[in-house]
């Protein structure tokens, strides 16, 4: 493998490291942040980092040379999960020093677009303040998005839609979404025997926990006062086939979205003093 086709940032020797911010274009580098906590009684507690891994993995072979990966930061804001045994959780203020002190350091390398890419529902406000630390404290272009469609649909919400088979509310954390996920990329670690439907979360007119759908505002209560299994949405509807569809919807967009993002111009600030 040449340093130019090498998409794990941690994996390129320094060397390596300052001939790729040398490159024209210049990788963009991602940084993953996931959690480790209960996914019902199906799917292990790495789960999101197993799924951030395994589409940013497709992801960096795929933009051949385009795509720099860091390790993924493995935990993230999770005491609302801590009735559920195993979970890690960190509080939010040292979550935002962490995620955005790691962008930050990347920045200063001297690369010019940085992607905080979110795998844990609860992530994400910080992802966007930690991009936004990014931007304010480099002057360069720091973005937080997600590859996980149960945090947030927006890169394929239309085939999420179009192909799912649970209905209303099928997806949100551990559901049929995320367990397609797995038994796509990892299904020796999905035991698909124990996977439920349980949607225990409130429908409202304005508020709407299954993913495709918005919701006017956002509210995180703690998980076990609305999951019994800890499952929210419906595991039990989830194949292997929608898991490889969504898989490979999410790595040919993520890569697009990586080629655009790169082209993001860093212009001048105007003091209007
Ligand atoms: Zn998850």
């Amino acid at each position: 493998m040449t340093d130019s086709t090498e998409w794990r940032y941690d994996r390129l020797s320094w060397p390596a490291l300052r001939a790729a911010l040398a490159r024209d274009p210049q990788p963009v580098v991602a940084i993953p942040f996931g959690a480790v906590e209960d996914h019902g009684l199906h799917l292990p507690l790495s789960t999101d980092n197993d799924i951030l891994e395994a589409v940013l993995a497709e992801c960096g072979r795929r933009a051949a040379g385009d795509l720099l990966v860091t390790p993924v930061i493995p935990f993230g804001l999770d005491e609302h999960h801590m009735d559920f045994p195993g979970t890690i959780t960190v509080d939010m203020e040292t979550c935002l020093a962490y995620v955005s002190q790691a962008a930050i350091s990347v920045a200063r390398h001297g690369f010019r677009h940085i992607l905080i890419v979110n795998g844990h529902g609860s992530n994400q406000a910080i992802c966007d303040l930690a991009a936004r630390k990014c931007v304010l404290a480099t002057g360069l272009i720091c973005a937080a998005t997600t590859i996980n469609a149960a945090v947030d649909p927006a890169l394929v919400r239309d085939v999420l839609d179009a192909n799912r088979q649970g209905g209303p509310g099928s997806v949100g954390h551990a559901c049929e979404y995320e367990t397609a996920m797995m038994l796509h990329a990892h299904p020796d670690r999905v035991q698909m025997e124990l996977a439920q439907r349980d949607i225990g979360q409130v429908k409202l007119k304005y508020f709407n926990w299954d993913y495709p759908e918005p919701s006017a505002y956002s509210w995180q209560d703690w998980w076990s006062r609305f999951s019994q299994s800890g499952v929210c949405g419906d595991a039990a509807a989830a194949t292997p086939e929608f898991g490889k569809l969504m898989f490979e919807t999410t790595v040919t967009r993520f890569v697009e979205l990586v080629r655009e993002f790169a082209t993001l111009p860093i212009r001048e600030r105007v003091d209007h003093h």
